[in-house]
């Protein structure tokens, strides 16, 4: 357990890394929508504020969701740590229960306005890539944080199976958001089960019928269960707009002005 604890940041940094770079090449490569800003207007800011989510919740929550499910595994707390479940079942069952919470909580960020106006910054965004994968403010990154230990808490998550999910998680924002082109038959295959780039977009869209949709980062199932689930967007992938009516002017892409926005008051 201290050996998976100490390598944990590593693992982290090196999937990161390994997922980042692929797809911001694959997007140079074979972009699926021109960007209206050049990458240097946004990826400067974007990136920073990354830094700056990762260092405040480290420091908030050093030990994190890894650190909680370590203690439940400690102290027997937790459905899956009292009945006699097996490893690979904790495993895949934990993976599901942590997809599906995110799910959840994104359509309640998206439901509750206090709420709405810390994740709407991730949806500010004028253009989508990689990048847009990990534009969350620090606040809503906290809350987040919240709501996972909660769950890791009750379900008695395997310490593995959580990093395993955070790793998977982060990786699937990055490829989701990406500015790739996927072939229609390549992104009709994978969407019977994940989230691709196309399903995303439709999230993202300037048009609220079409961003109230399509909550899922990892696992496509939820919206179609939940009947969330849009296949396209009304003004396709080109036509589209991304982003949302209050924020238009490119300034707002700044970090000082993203950590401001949850402050601002806007009509929605
Ligand atoms: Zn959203
Ligand atoms: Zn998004």
């Amino acid at each position: 357990m201290n050996t998976l604890l100490a390598w944990e940041p590593w693992i982290r940094v090196a999937a990161f890394a390994a997922a980042f770079l692929t797809l911001a090449a694959w997007e140079s490569a074979a972009p699926r929508r021109r960007l209206n800003l050049e990458r240097h207007w946004r990826w400067p800011h974007n990136l920073a504020l990354v830094v700056v989510g990762t260092l405040l919740l480290r420091a908030v929550f050093p030990l994190a969701a890894v650190g909680a499910a370590a203690l439940a595994a400690q102290a027997g707390w937790g459905l899956l740590n009292r009945l006699p479940v097996g490893g690979a079942i904790a495993f895949i069952l934990t993976l599901l229960v942590l997809d599906l919470a995110i799910w959840a909580q994104h359509r309640l960020f998206h439901r509750v306005p206090l709420l709405w106006r810390l994740h709407r910054m991730h949806h500010a965004d004028l253009d989508l890539d990689v990048t847009s994968g990990l534009r969350f403010h620090p606040l809503e990154l906290a809350l987040s944080m919240l709501i996972k230990i909660g769950v890791v808490l009750l379900l008695g998550a395997p310490p593995l199976a959580v990093l395993a999910f955070e790793v998977l998680l982060n990786a699937s924002s990055l490829f989701n958001h990406a500015n790739i082109a996927l072939s229609p038959r390549a992104d009709a295959v994978l969407r019977w089960l994940v989230v691709t780039p196309d399903m995303h977009r439709v999230h993202h869209s300037w048009d609220p019928r079409e961003t109230d949709t399509n909550f899922g980062f990892n696992l496509s199932c939820w919206d179609r269960l939940f009947g969330t689930y849009l296949a396209q967007p009304s003004l396709g992938h080109l036509g589209m707009t991304i982003g949302l009516h209050e924020f238009r002017d490119p300034g707002e892409l700044r970090l000082d002005r993203m950590l401001r926005q949850p402050f601002v008051a806007t009509q929605r």
